[in-house]
């Protein structure tokens, strides 16, 4: 089977020499293990720093090992009896090789009358579990409250959004295209998206929000959150969920500093991560999947096909290429 593997851990913005394909030989299925094959491959901004040699929530990728993530993948071969040849299963941590061979107990079934089987790697999957929990947990959204979205045309931020209008909320969501903009505000109901590419930013923002940000939902970081900081109200709330902008920096990124702003506008900032949460994963797909069929939660996704087309697709979330969730179909 083909295995992508991680040759050497990047420096700055990563590009395809960082992986390497090779052939690997399956090892032979025990008791408790399942024989897999992989049939949709999530790629995440998050995976860029498991490729740094650094400390945090999970361990750095190995070097010359196979890169993992979550990935949708078809039983082949069952040593476990609660499994079948045919059954769709979901891993958080699969490798990326065509086949693989995993314990049953890091994998879990999924239910393909709920949703189609790539929206557990999304809306009812990881990026739509960080949105409910970032957004309700930490947002503390109320009626009437404004809030601003970041990375907002992407798998987590587009469903932000739609909960923020689901919830009573007023909805500035940015994004970095005129394609992006219009599709926000014509296809998912935003109030205002604002390009964070041209023009003042900051203009943009005060324009939007009349009333000040009571929540900010921050994807990217960076000049776009430098942006957004001094149109906090008091009491504001800001989910630090991600920092794409700045996941490629190879010297510290600095900035205006936000502290005086956030102490005297008494603004709670809390960064969270969504794997610190397994107890209410079935509570947020209760809660989103009925929304999902409902059509009140819109989703998109962006299938890039074949195996060997994963580290492009992953790539190009660094560009923005994706709208909703960065999918790789094989
Ligand atoms: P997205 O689907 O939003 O894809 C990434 C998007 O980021 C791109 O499409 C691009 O959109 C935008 N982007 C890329 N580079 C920059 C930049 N330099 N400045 C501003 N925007 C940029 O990814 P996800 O929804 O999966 O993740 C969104 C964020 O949430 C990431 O930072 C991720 O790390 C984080 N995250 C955190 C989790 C947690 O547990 N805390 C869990 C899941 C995700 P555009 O065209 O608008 O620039």
């Amino acid at each position: 089977v083909k295995q992508i593997t991680l040759a050497a851990r990047p420096k700055g913005m990563p590009d395809m020499s960082i992986f390497r394909f090779d052939d690997v030989a399956l090892p032979e299925v025990k008791t408790g293990e399942l024989q897999l094959k992989g049939r949709y491959y999530s790629v995440d901004p998050y995976m860029r720093g498991r490729m740094n040699d650094v400390k945090s929530y999970s361990p750095p990728f190995k070097l010359e090992h196979a890169l993992e993530g979550g990935a949708v993948a078809e039983v082949v071969e069952s040593k476990d009896p609660a499994f079948a040849p045919g059954d769709l299963v979901l891993g958080p941590y699969l490798p990326w090789a065509t086949e693989m061979v995993v314990p049953a107990a890091t994998v879990k079934k999924i239910d393909t009358n709920l949703a189609p089987a790539s929206y557990f790697l999304g809306v009812l999957g990881m990026t739509g579990l960080t949105a409910y929990i970032g957004l309700l947990d930490i947002g503390k959204p109320k009626a009437g409250e404004t809030l601003v979205v970041s990375g907002a045309a992407g798998a987590v931020g587009l469903v932000v959004g739609q909960l923020g209008k689901h919830l009573g909320l007023r909805v500035v969501g940015i994004a970095g295209s005129e394609d992006k903009i219009k599709m926000l505000k014509e296809e998912y109901g935003f109030d205002e998206a604002l390009n964070y590419k041209t023009g003042d930013l900051s203009a943009q923002i005060a324009k939007a929000c009349p009333d000040g940000v009571d929540i900010y939902f921050d994807n990217v970081g960076g000049d776009v959150t430098d942006a957004v900081v001094p149109h906090l109200n008091f009491f504001a709330r800001i989910p630090l969920c991600g920092q794409i902008a700045i996941y490629n920096n190879e010297e510290p990124s600095v900035g205006p500093r936000i502290q005086p702003t956030l102490l005297t506008r008494s603004v709670l900032m809390q960064g969270f991560i969504i794997r610190n949460y397994p107890t209410r994963y079935a509570e947020g797909i209760q809660y989103l999947a009925p929304l999902v069929k409902a059509g009140k939660i819109k989703f998109t996704e962006t299938f890039v096909e074949g195996f060997e087309k994963i580290p492009e697709a992953f790539l190009a979330l660094f560009t923005g290429q994706n709208t909703g969730k960065m999918i790789v179909k094989v």
